[in-house]
């Protein structure tokens, strides 16, 4: 066979590592060409909440597709976006009014920057300093990599990255110097808004923080007027064991981010959400006021119709109930591989739950996190460890024996590994 044009996100072609074709899935379940049937411990890359191929979301694209592909949406709508931002309001906190479309979740993450910017500039305030939270990921883009910690990933396009102040992450026992250092931050008068994964900082390494924090943190913004903006991406839709993080710490945002699991992990879609005070900033007569932001694709409609059959299943099946169920399963898999193991920091924030390898060099281009992911897949399972942090977060969908072909693969890789 020749050598395949695709260039691979994440990818070192210069390994030649073997790249798996995969032809259809379902559930929890990958089946590649040659003929393997590989659990999806990660949600492949944390976007399938229910579960690959669910019925109710490919029937809604089927039927959209049939009717309306696509619409320019700048002064144009269509039912199934309508449906979808009426959806979206409902269930999410009041204070959200309006959804803005887009197509993934660095794109929304540059939506609500340029919300928050716009917000202060048309108030004409002179804000435009973005605080970040230290180990953050908000996405590959300029601006999310700006916003998201300085590292390997992103060393290159430094020159290009914005300054932002970052805030020390709230590890246990050090929280006050976090909230010391956000309260001096947003004193200065300067911020326009403070961006946060709550609760979890996935691709940081799955680091958790606990509600409290969250809302302590979201209180000082508050009394300083720093927008607040939650990155839900991650946490959102179930992952965290409710609709949204958030919710957890009774923290409401001024800006929200939603994206992968929003249509069920099936399609590119994304939303920012705002409150009424960010929208109506940008309300006028005057056309140099309105929001300057879309892209092709904005609100596609066959995208909307299946975060409305997501929304749907949100609505009419028990999904916090089986998340709740495969919390506890994944706490004894865990527990037991921590223990046998010597596995540290284990540590669980609903379906999402991670643990340390101890090893010396534990960075993220160390050869471990490599050997283990080979590990898992020769064992049939989709693992990809963050360095030398192994992290479960698979689609609500999974049964008790693909859970224990997880934790078999874990334990045998460590045991080879260690
Ligand atoms: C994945 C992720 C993003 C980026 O989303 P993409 O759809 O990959 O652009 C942003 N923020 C968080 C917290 C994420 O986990």
């Amino acid at each position: 066979m020749s050598r395949s044009p695709v260039w691979h996100p994440f990818h070192q072609h210069g390994l030649g590592e073997p790249i798996p074709l995969v032809e259809r899935a379902e559930g929890a379940l990958l089946h590649t060409a040659d003929g393997r049937a590989v659990v999806d411990a990660i949600s492949s890359w944390w976007v399938t909440t229910h579960g690959h191929n669910h019925p109710r979301i490919v029937a809604a694209i089927r039927q959209q597709a049939e009717r309306l592909d696509q619409l320019i949406f700048a002064g144009w709508t269509h039912e199934p976006a309508e449906e979808l931002a009426r959806g979206l309001t409902a269930i999410m906190p009041p204070a959200l009014e309006y959804v803005f479309f887009s197509d993934s979740g660095s794109t929304a993450v540059e939506v609500a920057l340029k919300m928050a910017l716009g917000f202060w500039a048309n108030r004409g305030a002179a804000r435009h300093r973005i605080l970040v939270l230290e180990h953050s990921y908000h996405g590959d883009t300029i601006g999310a990599m700006s916003v998201g910690a300085r590292g390997v990933f992103n060393r290159p396009y430094a020159p290009l990255l914005f300054a932002v102040d970052t805030i020390p992450f709230p590890a246990a026992g050090a929280e006050q110097a976090t909230l010391d250092a956000l309260e001096a931050a947003c004193a200065r008068g300067d911020a326009a808004a403070f961006i946060v994964e709550p609760l979890v900082l996935g691709a940081g390494g799955m680091l958790m923080y606990s509600p409290a924090i969250l809302r302590q943190m979201r209180e000082i913004c508050s009394r300083h007027d720093v927008l607040f903006i939650a990155d839900e991406v991650m946490t959102g839709w179930g992952r965290t064991g409710s609709l949204i993080a958030c919710e957890q710490a009774g923290v409401v945002p001024d800006i929200m981010c939603l994206a992968k699991g929003l249509t069920g992990g099936s399609m590119p879609l994304a939303v920012t959400m705002a409150s009424a005070p960010i929208y109506d900033a940008h309300l006028s007569t005057d056309r140099s006021r309105m929001f300057f932001h879309s892209s092709s694709f904005t609100a596609n409609p066959i995208a909307c119709a299946a975060a409305n059959a997501n929304l749907a299943i949100w609505r009419e099946e028990p999904v916090l109930e089986r998340v709740a169920a495969l919390v506890a399963a994944e706490a004894k898999g865990m527990d037991a591989l921590a223990a046998k193991h010597g596995l540290q920091n284990l540590r669980q924030c609903g379906s999402v739950i991670a643990a340390d390898v101890p090893v010396a060099d534990a960075g993220y281009l160390a050869d471990l996190g490599p050997r283990m992911r080979d590990g898992f897949y020769a064992r049939d399972v989709l693992l990809r460890p963050l360095g030398n942090t192994i992290y479960l977060m698979p689609p609500f969908c999974i049964s008790e024996q693909q859970l224990t072909c997880i934790f078999t693969a874990i334990d045998e890789v460590l045991s080879e590994a260690l």
